[in-house]
């Protein structure tokens, strides 16, 4: 058998080469450092984590985090199987020592009769005799193989550096102060003129909220992230700074807007939320692109009217991320539409995450192992987390339709948001309970679709 091409020795393209190797298929894992560095990695090690050592959560019965590890543990991952065996304590997140986890991973490639690793920088496209291959080179993807991709995906494809909105889940915004309409009651493609939810503002709000904004804790651009601001996408603390005004007449404009619950007054500013993926259990905050920490996005945010209780699917951020515009590039089993047979893996298909980006290196290796022996390649059910992920890097994207041709697909880590809802009725009030308040029912959806993922994941990996 001809072996398959890995390129990139992260989380991705380890889980990658171990699938494909489990399943019988020869590897070449071809990784650059130890010839090459990245800004960000410190060591020669396979799979190193660059920054923190957690995997996050590891509760599989009500977060999705959880979830995924468990689906990963069940699919044979090496990645979940190191990171058992390395685990330091962290209340219920799954955090690791990081030598000690990738030594373990570096030793089961290194190991592997049927793994090849190779040191060296891949500088462009792997070539077509190398047949089957896998790119997983990460958000630090080396400059030459990224303008190799670049070359082939088209100009636009490939984000340098990525301004990212906060997403909220839909079910946690307040119906009862917000609305929903598009500007000027416009419908787009495939829209209805009521695309978006409108969150209003009078005037003593809009002025708290901006002192808030420029009173907020900023992030430092670390070393590595040393880059001007893209034009268009200014942070909005930045916006703010520059004049009390700005982002009434920017983001927040409260024209061709008319709150539904009272008609008469108009907002003094207003927030969008659009849409942001195919379910529509995901709403990103328009214009809302921010490096104000973590802690001080989910406090300012909260002040702005229907959002008092708003849950993030993810906080927004301003950040180095090497990623292709999956949804439009690839095929729904990660291979290249203008290259099958190439597939990519990892954060660069759009995931975030070190769990993420394994689980999708995963995926990539035993669908290249498949095709390699000529048997059917197989997509996890889109009601695991696995198959969540994967339809949301392949497709469960919207596109804007105030602004044709912006993309708006965004790196996202793993979520419920991500996932199908469950059937009409399955969410009842257990018998003996009194109270059953919505927190109450979200939990419980949790749990459902949790369950749901973990049977159809057995079902999908013909377990018992
Ligand atoms: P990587 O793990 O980066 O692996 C890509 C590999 O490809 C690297 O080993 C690289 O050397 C190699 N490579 C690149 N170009 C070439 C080439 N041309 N030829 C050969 N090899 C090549 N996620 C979290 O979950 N938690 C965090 O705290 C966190 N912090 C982060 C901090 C920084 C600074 C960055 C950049 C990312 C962070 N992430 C974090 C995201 C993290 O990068 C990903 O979760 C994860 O490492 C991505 O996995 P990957 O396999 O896609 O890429």
């Amino acid at each position: 058998t001809s072996p398959i091409h890995v390129v990139g020795g992260g989380l991705a393209g380890s889980e990658a080469a171990w699938q494909i190797a489990q399943a019988g298929v020869p590897v070449i894992l071809h990784e650059m450092r130890g010839v090459r560095g990245t800004d960000a990695h410190k060591t020669d090690g396979l799979a190193e984590l660059v920054c923190s050592n957690s995997f996050r959560s590891d509760d599989a019965t009500s977060n999705a985090v959880g979830v995924i590890h468990a689906e990963m543990r069940l699919a044979g991952s090496l990645i979940m199987a190191c990171a058992d065996k390395h685990q330091v304590p962290a209340g219920g997140a799954l955090a690791v020592d990081r030598d000690g986890f990738s030594d373990a991973v570096s030793a089961a490639i290194d190991g592997h009769p049927l793994i090849t690793v190779v040191r060296e920088e891949v500088t462009g496209l792997p070539p077509k005799e190398w047949g089957l291959s896998v790119i997983a080179t990460g958000p630090l993807t080396s400059p030459d193989l990224a303008e190799s991709i670049r070359a082939e995906t088209g100009e636009d494809a490939l984000a340098f550096f990525d301004a990212i909105a906060p997403i909220i889940h839909r079910d946690s915004i307040n119906m009862d102060v917000c609305w929903y309409q598009s500007r000027y009651d416009k419908v787009g493609p495939g829209g209805t003129g009521k695309d978006y939810i409108n969150c209003p503002m009078d005037e003593a709000q809009y002025n708290a909220f901006i002192d808030a904004l420029i009173a907020g804790d900023t992030v430092g651009f670390k070393e590595w992230e040393g880059t001007p601001y893209f034009d268009g996408c200014l942070p909005i603390e930045v916006m703010a700074e520059r004049g009390r005004e700005t982002l009434r007449h920017g983001p927040m404009k409260p024209m061709g807007l008319t709150n539904a619950h009272n008609p008469t007054v108009k907002a003094y500013a207003v927030v969008q939320l659009r849409q942001d993926n195919a379910l529509g259990t995901l709403y990103n905050m328009v214009g809302f692109q921010t490096k104000l920490r973590y802690g001080a996005q989910s406090e300012i945010f909260k002040m702005i009217p229907g959002l008092e209780n708003a849950e993030f699917a993810r906080l927004g951020g301003l950040h180095r991320n090497t990623y292709i515009n999956s949804p439009v590039l690839l095929d729904p089993s990660l291979q290249l539409k203008s290259r099958p047979g190439l597939r990519f893996a990892g954060q660069i298909t759009g995931c975030e995450g070190y769990v993420e980006s394994a689980s999708i290196g995963l995926l990539a290796g035993r669908f290249a192992a498949a095709d390699s022996k000529g048997e059917d390649v197989r997509l996890p059910p889109a009601t695991t987390a696995l198959g969540s992920l994967l339809n949301h890097i392949t497709g469960g994207h919207l596109v804007s339709d105030e602004e044709p041709g912006k993309r708006s697909f965004q790196p996202m880590n793993i979520n419920f948001g991500l996932f199908p809802e469950l059937a009409p009725g399955s969410i009842v009030k257990p018998e003996g309970i009194k109270r059953f308040r919505g927190k109450d029912k979200t939990i419980m959806k949790r749990q459902l679709m949790a369950e749901r993922a973990l049977s159809d994941c057995r079902t999908w990996l013909d377990l018992a």
